[in-house]
C-alpha cells in the first residue's frame, strides 16, 4: 500500500509529505505518481509542521451523536506548499493566512495556533 509508511508515521505522531526525486515536487496525500511531472520516484519526508489557515468553516451540527460540536474543518497550507484537509483546534476564531502548527488528535493531524501549546 503506497500511503502505509505515512500512517506508520502518524503513529509516531509524524507527518509525512511524499517528494518528488526528479523534480522535487512535495505533495500530500500520498500517490503512486509526482502530481507535477508524472514520475514514480517519490520518496518521504517529514513536514515541519508549520503552516496557515488556507480556508475554514465552523460546523454547528454534529454529523455523529458522539462527535461534539462546534468544530472547525480547515484548508491548512504547510510551510513545504501542501495543502491539507484538516480540523482547527483549540477555539472557533480564526482567520486566513493565520499562523499554525502541527498537533494529534485521535492519531490524526490537526492544527492548533501557532501561539498556544497544546
Ligand atoms: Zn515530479
Amino acid at each position: 500500500m503506497i500511503e502505509e509508511p505515512w500512517w506508520e508515521a502518524a503513529r509516531r505522531q509524524r507527518l509525512l509529505l511524499q517528494s518528488c526525486t526528479a523534480c522535487g515536487h512535495p505533495q500530500h496525500y500520498p500517490r503512486a505518481l509526482c502530481t507535477r511531472c508524472g514520475s514514480t520516484e517519490l520518496s518521504w519526508v517529514e513536514a515541519s509542521g508549520r503552516g496557515i489557515v488556507d480556508s475554514y468553516t465552523v460546523v454547528h451540527r454534529s454529523p455523529f451523536p458522539d462527535h461534539e460540536a462546534p468544530y472547525v474543518v480547515a484548508r491548512v497550507r504547510l510551510a513545504e506548499g501542501p495543502v491539507l484537509l484538516t480540523n482547527l483546534v483549540g477555539g472557533l476564531t480564526w482567520s486566513c493566512d493565520e499562523p499554525v502548527r502541527l498537533a494529534w488528535r485521535d492519531g490524526l493531524p490537526v492544527f492548533a495556533k501557532e501561539r498556544d501549546g497544546l
